[in-house]
């Protein structure tokens, strides 16, 4: 089910992964988020609380979802073996129910009668007023003004969902001002509001809540390939926004060193061209919504615009733990340009007749670089975060 109790033991108790992370927040809100932690640490040891979670997760979103191997694709590199995660299958199309579900059922348990949530490319959004109607609560979410334009057909189906979409219009217009907003909402209505944040980011105890529900993504590879192959993954690949689903794929090999974990960033039009969203690559390390990590900012330490192809990479900044795992060496992170995610969203319609979300064509792409370099024996997981109806309209225009 979920990764619990595995010798590497980070975050420390006020949620640094030594120098990243942490809670940056005024003096009222740490009571807020420290009531969180409390609540999250019993329910984590409650089986009754996590078979809850884990039937939902099966039987209402799918898993165990499989894991694939892609002949087609390990064909076309002639060497290794290349197995797909499949969470492009779990219900609303990707990752992000795992989380959802699991911060939803635990709102619940606190007693919150709505949830909130912010979103950028709508996913989140969706998910979440998926989990709430589900579970009979309330759901608003925050949403930037310039998103709201661009994801109309998500903005659609949250309100049909039920949900009440928020529009902001401050600053970029964009999902890093739905967060302040969302955080801002949160601490006006903290007692009867709990927020469900999308990704690896965040104020502790977030980092390690939404990697709590995420590591069973690693986990199931961690059986499914034991159970296929009789050894570990020689190789795990996985997109990175905000960093969700590569910790939920990386979590369960902590232990494992032989195995390596590879994030890869978007680079957007080249990380040295300015329109990137490689913040690892990039970055400085600065405080941003809460905590410690790299960020994208100009010489005098404002934060500096985003840019991806992908909704839901551009975001200036990234998961503190992999903030920690790149500066320790325990993982490595590469940027991927808009221009090879493209081409790798084609290849792999194109050879498996499995359309991936722009995202997760990021870690598709780099098995161009990766594949050359392998044994025959090697095994390669890319972590497929989601599936990519949404973005096929607006990709196949700049295919042709
Ligand atoms: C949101 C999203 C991502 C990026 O978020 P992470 O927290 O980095 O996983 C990646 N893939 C898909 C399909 C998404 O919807």
């Amino acid at each position: 089910m979920f990764v619990k109790n595995i010798k590497y033991n980070l975050p420390d108790k006020e949620g640094f992964f030594v120098e990243s992370g942490g809670a940056f927040v005024p003096e009222n809100f740490k009571k807020v988020l420290k009531r969180l932690d409390d609540e999250f640490e019993k329910a984590k040891n409650d089986e009754k609380f996590l078979n809850e979670v884990y039937n939902l997760l099966k039987d209402y979103s799918g898993r165990p979802t499989p894991l694939y191997f892609a002949k087609n694709l390990t064909n076309h590199y002639g060497k290794g073996k290349i197995y797909l995660k499949r969470e492009d299958l779990n219900h609303t199309g990707a990752h992000k129910i795992n989380n959802v579900i699991g911060q939803t059922l635990l709102a619940k348990r606190m007693g919150a009668k709505k949830i909130i949530a912010e979103t950028g490319a709508g996913q989140h959004g969706v998910a979440s007023a998926t989990a709430a109607t589900l579970l009979g609560m309330e759901c608003d979410v925050f949403m930037g003004e310039k998103d709201i334009i661009r994801q109309h057909l998500n903005v659609e189906r949250m309100k049909l969902l039920g949900a009440k979409v928020h529009s902001v219009d401050t600053g970029t217009k964009t999902l890093s001002d739905a967060c302040d907003a969302a955080i801002d909402y949160w601490l006006r209505h903290s007692d009867e509001v709990f927020y469900v944040l999308g990704s690896a980011v965040g104020p502790h105890p977030y980092p390690k809540m939404v990697r709590f529900f995420q590591s069973i993504i690693g986990n199931e590879i961690k059986h499914q390939c034991l159970e296929k192959e009789n050894k570990l993954p020689d190789y795990i690949l996985a997109c990175i926004g905000g960093g969700s689903n590569a910790i939920g794929a990386f979590y369960a090999f902590l232990d494992n060193p032989e195995v390596k974990l590879i994030g890869l960033e978007a680079a957007g039009e080249g990380v040295e061209t300015g329109k990137t969203a490689a913040s690892l690559a990039k970055g400085k390390k600065m405080i941003l919504h809460g905590k410690r990590q790299y960020v994208l900012c100009d010489e005098k330490g404002n934060v500096k615009e985003s840019y991806s192809i992908s909704a839901g990479l551009d975001y200036p900044g990234c998961g503190p733990e992999h903030c920690y795992l790149h500066d320790m060496g325990l993982a490595t992170y590469e940027p991927v340009t808009d221009n090879e995610a493209v081409q790798a969203f084609a290849r792999l319609s194109r050879l498996e007749g499995i359309i991936p979300a722009i995202e997760s064509a990021h870690a598709v792409a780099y098995l161009e670089k990766l594949m050359p370099k392998t044994k025959p024996e090697d095994i390669v997981v890319v972590n497929l975060s989601g599936r990519g109806d949404k973005d096929t309209e607006r990709l196949l225009q700049l295919l042709v």
